[in-house]
């Protein structure tokens, strides 16, 4: 899930398609490790072609949010776009839910009547190709998001070599109870993973919900925001009511900006750009909305003093 900034039209293309390939690689990798289950009926490895669910729809929502989310402003829709990422995410954590709801179903059955896999060998190798597909494509996504200074991506790479990580877990669990012949391994492991899954989605669920609840910018922004006003106001006497909110990578930005009543509004005006143009150096994607008023406004409570 990613807010990337799509700042120019050559890295949007770049970030566009591999979103497109990510897609296609989970979706391939999803129908191999189904092919894996099919050959040993082991809910392990459904529930580990069910996980790669989670990777489709993430970069589903990294594609949305670099075609839609990206957009400029229109008539319509004055702030922006960014939204449609969020939108596209709270489904999403919906989806992966359902998925860990059939896993746990899947394993509750195998758990009242374990058995061996069938053909485990010709099935584990088959896992295990869809794995290394995953690894190779979480690799290219780390080594590209860091020589693109993408976090978004770097992040998207790491949480695919987690899922690596995971089907291996899941993979010697398989060989251990095929090799001892312990047949409830089979149901325990995909309940594990049904769990990981399940926290995923109620993650992905929340941070998005919040985001489209309007959610202030974290503490830290904030403190960032109160100190570029504080340093750049001078000639105003104090800011209050800062109001923050975040859709992708836009900082939504408003405040109450206190002046002496006779200063010009030629005067205080030049005082808002400068802390408007601060904003945007701090932040890099700022949208800033000031109301200017006179000394006898002044407030006491939570104040920027300047
Ligand atoms: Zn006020
Ligand atoms: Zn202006």
């Amino acid at each position: 899930m990613a807010p990337m900034n799509t700042a120019n039209a050559p890295t949007r293309r770049r970030h566009q398609l591999v979103a497109a390939t990510s897609i296609a690689v989970a979706l391939l990798v999803m129908g191999i490790k189904y092919l894996a289950y099919l050959m040993t009926g082991s809910v392990a490895l459904f529930s580990d072609a069910l996980e790669s669910i989670v990777n489709v729809v993430t970069a589903i929502a990294a594609l949305i949010a670099i075609r839609v989310g990206a957009q400029p402003p229109d008539r319509g829709h004055p702030f922006g776009h960014y939204k449609a990422e969020y939108f596209a995410a709270v489904l999403e954590g919906a989806l992966i839910i359902v998925a860990a709801a059939l896993i746990f179903h899947e394993a509750y059955r195998a758990l009242l009547a374990p058995r061996m896999l069938n053909a485990p060998v010709a099935g584990l190798l088959v896992n295990g190709v869809a794995t290394a597909i995953n690894a190779a494509w979480a690799w290219v996504l780390i080594r590209n998001g860091r020589a693109w200074s993408s976090p978004a991506m770097q992040g998207d790479g790491q949480h695919l070599m987690s899922d690596v990580i995971t089907s291996i877990g899941v993979l010697l669990g398989l060989v251990l109870a095929t090799v001892t012949g312990w047949t409830i391994l089979d149901p325990l492991l995909a309940a594990a993973v049904a769990f990981n899954i399940l926290r995923i989605g109620y993650n992905l669920a929340i941070e998005s919900m919040s985001a489209l609840m309007d959610q202030a910018a974290s503490p830290e922004i904030q403190a960032r925001i109160r100190e570029a006003i504080r340093a750049n106001g001078t000639g105003a006497l104090q800011a209050h009511d800062i109001r923050t909110r975040t859709a992708g990578p836009q900082t939504f930005i408003e405040f109450h900006l206190v002046v002496p009543g006779e200063m010009t509004v030629e005067a205080a005006h030049d005082i808002c750009d400068r802390i408007e143009d601060a904003l945007e150096a701090e932040l890099a994607s700022t949208d800033v909305l000031i109301h200017v008023e006179p000394d006898h406004k002044a407030k006491r409570k939570d104040a920027v003093e300047l």
